[in-house]
């Protein structure tokens, strides 16, 4: 069977990684990016390089788009020049893997249907190296025929997906998963403060934590940035603390949950939103937690 041509919106720290996956794996691609110079990468690589939505659209069966929040995704879609303004979407379909509110799927799948487009939500729970390594988890909302259209997409960029209900449940699930996510920076943040505090050295509570049962992928991943105060973005705190809203306007309720989100928006607010999630150590040691 022919493999489905993409069209790929947003190269950013994930998008990037990811389309360059589908490049390896034989899949012909489009790409196109409001900052138009982080495409050449990708056209080194072989990718189509799309100077308009329209071109990208023209020259695609399946569009991806992978940007930062509500706000950009609905300007993707939307916006004069977006793609629900292009010709010929009827019959094609668009997989929206940025985290976004549930509602603004379900918004946007409406909108495309409109138009003859279907439309999944499918963020992925994983970060760069996962991304680069092909092993994202992605949790996918929409019609099961249209998970099934996008499953050999799925297998190239990760090493689950998992349909889980009608459009706006892959991003219910993963304002779930990015809480627990959350949750596990501010543990790990308060455990070293509160050792710190108690004279004991970050890469000795690291290497506890690590070769525990409480150790897991993310704390050995993490361990680098916390050890040589080095929060380079691979996952920025801005991007969770905007998840962490969502959450909020989900419905969460919780005492720890909303301590955590206030923690994560004054983090961001403070000077520290580029940085990685994990930086939420530097908010706290400012606040003399
Ligand atoms: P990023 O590095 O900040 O990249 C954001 C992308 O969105 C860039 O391509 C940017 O274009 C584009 N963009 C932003 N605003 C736009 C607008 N108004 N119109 C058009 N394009 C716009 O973000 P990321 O880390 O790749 O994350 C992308 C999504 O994945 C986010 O929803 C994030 O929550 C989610 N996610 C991230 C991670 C992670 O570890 N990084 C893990 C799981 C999920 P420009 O280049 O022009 O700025």
């Amino acid at each position: 069977m022919k493999k489905q041509r993409i069209g790929w919106i947003g190269l950013g720290n994930m998008g990037t990684p990811m389309a360059l996956n589908l490049l390896k794996a034989g899949f012909e691609a489009t790409v196109y990016n409001r900052t138009e110079s982080k495409a050449l990468p990708l056209v080194e690589k072989g990718a189509a390089l799309a100077t308009s939505i329209q071109e990208l659209v023209d020259g695609s069966d399946i569009i991806i788009t992978m940007v930062s929040d509500d706000a950009a995704v609905k300007a993707v879609f939307e916006a004069p020049g977006g793609i629900l303004s292009c010709s010929g979407l009827s019959g094609k379909l668009a997989i929206d893997m940025s985290t976004v509110s549930p509602d603004t799927t379900k918004y946007l799948a409406g909108k495309a249907s409109e138009l003859g487009l279907a439309y999944l939500d499918a963020p992925v729970s994983g970060s760069v190296k996962p991304a680069q390594d092909g092993q994202l988890v992605i949790l996918v909302g929409g019609e099961k025929a249209h998970y099934e259209l996008a499953k050999p997409i799925f297998d190239c960029l990760g090493k689950m997906a998992i349909h889980l209900g009608a459009s706006g449940a892959g991003n219910s699930a993963k304002l779930a998963i990015n809480l627990m996510l959350a949750f596990y920076f501010e543990g790990m943040a308060e455990m070293v403060l509160f050792a710190n505090q108690k004279g004991i050295a970050t890469a000795d509570m690291m290497a506890i934590l690590n070769e525990g049962a409480m150790g897991c992928g993310i704390s050995k991943i993490k361990t680098a940035n916390l050890v040589n105060n080095d929060f380079t973005a691979a996952f920025a705190l801005k991007h969770l603390a905007k998840d962490l809203r969502l959450a909020k306007e989900q419905g969460l309720s919780t005492n720890v949950g909303l301590q955590i989100e206030e923690n994560y928006r004054n983090a961001s607010t403070s000077g520290l939103g580029d940085l990685d999630s994990a930086a939420i150590v530097e908010f706290l040691a400012k606040q003399g937690r």
